[in-house]
């Protein structure tokens, strides 16, 4: 089960498109260093990123600034083929000067609508290879008070370009009356601050199975998540992955224990080819419109 991503659970419509195209998906994953990044990845999408390929980002300014890698992996589940992308970026929030380091991050967003853009301009159009970043998961240290200036920073400069979708990093630091009180504050900060942070839509056409699934989705929002690449004896005797602690075992795996679940089954079941659609249809739209006014098209 472990290897089981389940984006060919997609919805049954949207599934056969994709059977017939295959489809392409680019996640990032942003925050500051130790938030747990790399493991959520690992966790995420383990085996199918298997040895994976860490290709560094040209104009990356090793060292000095924050980096972009990614890794690419091709899988296939029930005859639906992905191009699955995660774009990792070390060295976020971690100089003296924090001021611009979402400008690497913002930067790199949009060369990858520039080659987009640039391949529909070209003749052939019919082999359009889709590199935009379609997710973009920013991690919150669990301090369990508030949103920190680099947060706030970072999601306003990003917000109108990318789906920006929050979450708790490190949860199980927490327990489950801090995560809650600390949700609470994170929205009403993101509130306050006018920023635009992905939300699921809901369509009137939606059955009440649909419309259940989107509002647990929507109701664990920012997500409180864990990440592990162990397996641990559960108390009952499960070989689980989670992390051991004195007092008892948190599994990821387990919706009473975090919202682990509940993110990967947004990312890569309900939600990705609406990820996708946002993306192209609202945020690279956008940013199209305003590069062509300003080249006076
Ligand atoms: P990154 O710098 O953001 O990529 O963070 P890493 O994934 O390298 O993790 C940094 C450290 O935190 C490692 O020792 C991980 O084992 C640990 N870690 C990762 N995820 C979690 C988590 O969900 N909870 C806890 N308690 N520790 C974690
Ligand atoms: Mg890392």
């Amino acid at each position: 089960l472990a290897s089981w991503v389940g984006f060919s659970n997609l919805p049954n419509q949207v599934h056969r498109r994709s059977v017939r195209r295959g489809f392409q998906f680019v996640a990032m994953v942003v925050g500051e260093s130790g938030l747990g990044k790399s493991t959520l990845i690992n966790t995420l999408f383990e085996d199918t990123l298997y040895q994976p390929k860490v290709i560094p980002e040209p104009g990356a300014d090793r060292g000095r600034t924050v980096q972009i890698e990614s890794i690419n992996a091709e899988i296939e589940e029930n005859g639906v083929r992905l191009k699955l992308t995660v774009v990792d970026t070390p060295g976020f929030g971690d100089f003296v000067n924090n001021d611009e380091c979402w400008k690497p991050i913002l930067d790199n967003i949009e060369a990858r609508y520039d080659a987009y853009l640039e391949q529909e301009n070209r003749v052939n159009r019919l082999k359009m290879t889709d590199n935009r970043v379609h997710a973009c998961i920013y991690f919150i240290q669990s301090t369990g008070h508030a949103l920190k200036p680099i947060d706030i920073e970072f999601m306003k400069q990003l917000h109108n370009k990318v789906n920006l979708i929050p979450v708790i990093a490190k949860a199980d630091t927490l327990t489950e009356e801090e995560v809650d009180v600390f949700k609470r504050r994170i929205l009403a900060d993101i509130e306050h601050h006018g920023i635009n942070i992905f939300q699921p839509p809901s369509y009137e056409r939606d059955d009440d199975e649909t419309i259940q699934e989107n509002h647990e989705i929507i109701s664990k929002i920012p997500f409180a998540v864990v990440g592990s690449d162990h397996i641990v004896p559960s108390p009952d005797g499960r070989q689980v992955r989670g992390r051991e602690y004195p007092w008892g075992v948190i599994e990821v795996d387990n919706e009473q224990h975090c919202d682990f679940v509940k993110l990967r089954q947004m990312l890569v079941r309900t939600h990705m080819e609406e990820l996708r659609e946002h993306t192209n249809d609202i945020l690279y739209e956008r940013y199209r419109t305003e590069k062509l006014q300003a080249m006076g098209v």
